[in-house]
């Protein structure tokens, strides 16, 4: 092996590795595959011109061409790696937070995921009819679905339930009066803001009542010859509490309906069957809005369903028809995937096998006897594998889990959460250590500890968490002393 030695300015520019040798690195050849060659040579290209004003600011430099070569390919790994981190990956969500909004919110049931692969990931029968050879109606099925799993009598499917409600607002409100209460003007889960989905839809909004308190009567005397709607808003991770009063949805839909108006709520979450949530007194049940007298209920598919994104509006068949002919229906359609997956989630819900195939409604379900045996396994295979040695710390503490995606804020189900801590590590440097492990683990953070809740932890990735955990006592420890 050719000595380090130090160069002189004149000459260390000859010694630069070209585009060709920086390609040739072993670092190169690994990412070529999914970089491709045009990617990777212009990575390449910024490696050497990074590594040229390097050197140009440097008086002398001590090093072989072959270390230059070596620092190119590590250059270019780094490149990489920073340009194509943040795509989408599997992690393993060890928060406990169930419905988690920036973690994908619920993760698919596996006919679900099926459905995604073998139905429709390639050519289906998206809008086509099999009996007839002609047009079809896109997401016939699961729209069915949805009517049959609420009592309404029309449904239509699109991308989230933002779009859902800013298509009703747009197609029945336009330049008319939507009442609704002061209580209900919130914005839910980062951007969605009832007064700004009212206001751009070209509704114009008519507020009633109070923060606390508003009474039918509010309702009654805002209602003029321009009033097209009320409107009511589950007021999903708000609560107001204390003294407080608002008319129950069967009085707003016989009002509406005496005076010829549109009733419509949006229930967010979504509870499809009461028997499910035993908790959950105050999430809406959308076959009781039906009943109630709703016209018109917009849901999401992502959160209490626990299905793919999806908006899911349910109706009276002449609302929904107006809004399926509306030029707007075209822009904020759902796709063929979401279809597929939504139509297999409903199907679980439509049989009496949801509580066993949906992630998030088994989630909610398991005992805390359960959880407590299974976390205690848990513990007790890691601690096996840490060892006596072993920097990390392992303790119980008792905890919650949450429900997320602003759905049932009060309901807290029990935890038994495992904390982490590290003889040389704090808790950040920990936490940001099982964020780096292959699939990265996303982890809580309380108390000054790392906490793991397994309740959002499927069994099939304990073998991934476990070996994530252990790979952080090994991470490495600078001594400043
Ligand atoms: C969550 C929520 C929305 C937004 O639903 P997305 O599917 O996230 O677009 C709208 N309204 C209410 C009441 C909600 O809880």
């Amino acid at each position: 092996m050719e000595p380090a030695k130090t160069a002189d300015p004149s000459t260390i520019f000859k010694m630069l590795p070209s585009v060709d040798e920086i390609l040739r690195s072993p670092q190169a050849r690994v990412i070529s595959r999914r970089a491709g060659t045009d990617r990777l040579t212009q990575l390449a290209r910024i490696v050497q011109s990074d590594l040229r004003s390097k050197l140009a600011g440097s008086s002398t430099f001590i090093g072989t061409e072959q270390s230059l070569i070596t620092d190119a390919g590590n250059m270019i790994a780094e490149l990489w790696e920073a340009e194509s981190s943040d795509g989408l990956c599997r992690v393993i969500n060890a928060t406990g937070v169930i419905i988690h909004t920036n973690l994908g919110r619920a993760p698919l049931s596996a006919q679900a995921r099926r459905a995604i692969v073998d139905e429709a990931a390639g050519y289906c029968s998206l809008e086509f009819d099999l009996s007839t050879g002609k047009r079809g109606r896109r997401g016939a099925r699961a729209e069915r679905l949805a009517t049959q799993l609420t009592g309404a009598e029309s449904a239509i499917i699109v991308n989230n339930c933002a779009a859902a409600a800013f298509l009703v607002l747009s197609v029945l409100a336009p330049d008319s009066e939507v009442i609704v209460s002061r209580g209900e003007l919130v914005e839910i889960g980062g951007d969605f803001r009832i007064p700004d989905i009212l206001e751009r839809s070209g509704a114009k909004m008519v507020e009633v009542g109070t923060t606390n308190r508003t009474r039918l009567e509010d309702f009654e005397n805002a209602i003029t010859e321009r009033t097209r709607m009320i409107l009511r808003v589950h007021p999903s991770n708000y609560r107001i509490i204390g003294f407080t009063e608002k008319p129950t949805l069967a009085d707003l839909a016989a009002l509406a309906l005496s005076t010829g108006i549109i009733m419509y709520e949006d229930a967010g979450s979504g509870v499809l069957n009461s028997d499910h949530y035993e908790d959950f007194a105050d999430e809406p049940v959308i076959s009781e809005s039906i009943k109630a007298g709703a016209d018109v209920v917009t849901f999401s598919g992502d959160k209490l369903l626990g299905g793919p994104q999806a908006g899911i509006v349910v109706g009276s068949k002449n609302i929904v028809e107006q809004m399926r002919r509306h030029p707007l229906y075209r822009a904020l359609r759902a796709d063929k995937l979401v279809i597929a997956a939504l139509e297999a989630t409903m199907e679980s819900h439509a049989r009496d096998t949801a509580v066993e195939d949906i992630p998030v409604l088994r989630m909610l379900a398991v005992k805390d006897a359960e959880i407590a045996q299974r976390t205690e396994n848990f513990v007790g295979k890691l601690s096996d594998r840490l060892g006596r040695e072993s920097p990390i710390k392992l303790e119980l503490s008792l905890g919650n889990s949450v429900v997320g995606g602003g759905s049932a804020p009060d309901a807290r189900p029990a935890a038994i959460l495992i904390s982490l801590s590290h003889k040389n590590l704090n808790d950040e440097t920990l936490d940001g250590a099982l964020r780096a492990a292959a699939p990265p683990v996303i982890a809580r953070i309380g108390d000054g500890r790392v906490l793991i809740d397994l309740r959002t932890v499927d069994p099939n990735e304990e073998e991934d968490l476990i070996a994530a955990i252990c790979d952080t006592a090994q991470v490495p420890t600078h001594d400043c002393g």
